[in-house]
């Protein structure tokens, strides 16, 4: 691991110039220390958020399309350092390798989109009451952005926002999350590495401010950022919406889930086994998007829970280990606290479940220091308030349904509304669920987790109503400006025919 790590800090340069004492950096695939950083003070959040506010008055007067040429080279600039900062993702977060690939692979997907959106911030032109005016509405760009991140997508979701807010004309200030930081800081190298060659990049484009919640409050508390969109729990954006409301800024949340996939009695289970699988263990159960809970006919309930349990058991025994290791399906979960966390769910549902399979720490005479755990399935007889939180680990719910009625109001009980699937073989069923479903996500024989980006990716309820990726999302990263000219030599016409004569 030593020389993964040396090659894969090459990506930030400037290390040595950030090295303090205030924030230890450990790996959670063996809890060695991987760096210790300053975190800025609260002078030099300042000083960021001000150069910010310049750069963003330069940028913002940069053609579009320009903007978009930057963006295209930060993707060549990824491509071409695809694997280290993968294999820096996997050591920071713990996710397997495939995976953190995976994770740049959507910072590649995003930058192409950004670059073609470039060419495309359409607005409208609207048909005008009056007689020799035209009416338009255009899209300008907003302001300094402020993004904050959470662990387990430590580098694609700065990439999702920083990429359209620079097409979009926007400067852009990013506050990883204080247990990823070292990727934060290898992005931002790569990108600084494109700015230089870019005459019309000012100083300050982007930067990272290396802290705490501390930092991400001062950032969210500052009238001069218009825009904070924030990705983590539901508890962050409890204490940031309100934060920036208070001063009239925007707030763009992306918060936890509680997703369900609801299997019906026409499923086929070939095909809904597996995406169960890789919606549940996949990343360690460490998505906003994970499968959580799993809806089952009753009909069907017995056998997905058996051949649940049988692969949980399989998964736990022999696909549990190092994220760097070909063959490993589930590396560690983040932290102790985070295998504290998935225990005392286990304990809280243990009075009401018919049956627990799996659970436990996994390789703790490997890996004394790391928290590796082995995948839960819990069967329970009805859905309770027990398991209407997130736990941020591997823990699948079954729960049976009767009716499609009743599995959606199972569904629909939770507080979380980010992604939701539904496996069916009968298209009423599927048609039905996608009407009713109250998530951001709703798909149909395929799982919760692994969205492509050009869908607008976001959910309802406590997930924080925010959209970003694609689609339309960019509208976010803009402000928008209805614009009214009169053309006539006459007297112009007041609207709504009113009347004004002096
Ligand atoms: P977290 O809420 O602990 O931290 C996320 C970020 O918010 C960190 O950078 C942290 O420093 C910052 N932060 C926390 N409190 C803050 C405050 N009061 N003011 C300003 N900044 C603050 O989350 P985490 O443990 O890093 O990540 C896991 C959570 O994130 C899960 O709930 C998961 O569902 C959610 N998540 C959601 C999405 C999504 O797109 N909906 C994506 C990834 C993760």
């Amino acid at each position: 691991m030593p020389e993964t790590l040396d090659q894969s800090l090459k990506l930030i340069p400037n290390l040595d110039s950030l090295r303090g004492d205030s924030l230890v950096v450990t790996s959670p695939v063996d809890g060695a220390e991987l760096a210790k950083l300053r975190v800025d003070s609260a002078a030099e959040v300042d000083g960021k958020i001000a150069l910010s506010v310049k750069a963003f008055e330069a940028w913002r007067d940069v053609p579009a399309p320009r903007r978009g040429e930057l963006v295209r080279l930060l993707g060549e600039k990824l491509r071409a350092n695809k694997e280290d900062l993968a294999r820096l993702v996997t050591l920071e977060c713990g996710k397997i390798l495939e995976e953190g690939r995976g994770e740049v692979q959507e910072m590649i997907d995003i930058c192409d989109f950004a670059v073609g959106l470039s060419r495309q911030l359409y607005g409208l032109t609207i048909q005008s009451e009056r007689p020799n005016h035209t009416m338009q509405e255009n899209w300008l760009p907003l302001g300094p952005v402020g993004i904050i991140s959470a662990f387990n997508f430590p580098v694609a979701v700065w990439a999702w926002n920083a990429c359209l807010a620079l097409v979009c004309g926007d400067s852009c200030i990013w506050k990883p999350s204080e247990k990823t930081p070292l990727t934060a800081l290898a992005c931002q190298a790569l990108l600084d590495e494109v700015c230089q060659t870019f005459p019309e990049a000012p100083k300050g484009l982007s930067q990272v401010i290396v802290g705490t919640v501390e930092q991400g409050t001062q950032l969210v508390e500052d009238a001069r950022v218009p825009l904070i969109s924030a990705t983590g729990s539901t508890r962050m954006g409890r204490a940031v919406g309100p934060k920036v409301a208070a001063r009239f800024g925007r707030s763009l949340l992306e918060l936890g889930g509680n997703n369900a996939i609801i299997v019906t009695e026409s499923a086929d289970l070939d095909i809904a086994i597996p995406s169960i699988l890789f919606g549940s263990v996949g990343t360690a159960g460490q998505r906003c998007t994970s499968t959580r809970r799993v809806i089952v006919h009753e009909s069907l309930v017995d056998e997905v829970f058996a051949k649940l349990s049988s692969a949980y058991l399989q998964i736990g025994e022999s696909k549990v280990g190092s994220p760097l290791v070909a063959g490993t399906l589930v590396g560690p979960l983040i932290d102790g606290p985070a295998f504290e966390g998935m225990e005392s769910a286990l304990r809280a549902v243990e009075s009401e479940a018919e049956a627990i399979v799996g659970g436990g720490r996994a390789l703790e005479s490997e890996f004394p220091n790391a928290f590796y755990a082995k995948p839960a399935v819990v069967k329970l007889k009805a859905q309770t308030p027990t398991i209407h939180t997130e736990t941020f680990a591997p823990i699948t719910y079954i729960i049976p349904y009767r009716t499609l009625e009743e599995a959606l109001r199972i569904h629909n009980e939770v507080p979380q509304g980010l992604s939701s699937a539904i496996m069916t073989t009968d298209v009423r069923d599927a048609e039905t669920f996608k009407r009713y479903s109250d998530c951001g996500i709703a798909n149909v024989n395929i799982g919760t987790s692994g969205a492509e980006i050009g869908g607008a990716f976001g959910g309802e309820k406590e997930t924080g109503g925010g959209r970003e990726s694609g689609s339309d999302s960019w509208k976010a990263y803009m402000r928008r400006q209805t614009s009214t000219t009169y053309f006539g030599r006459e007297k112009p016409a007041l609207a709504q025919g009113i009347r004004f004569d002096v």
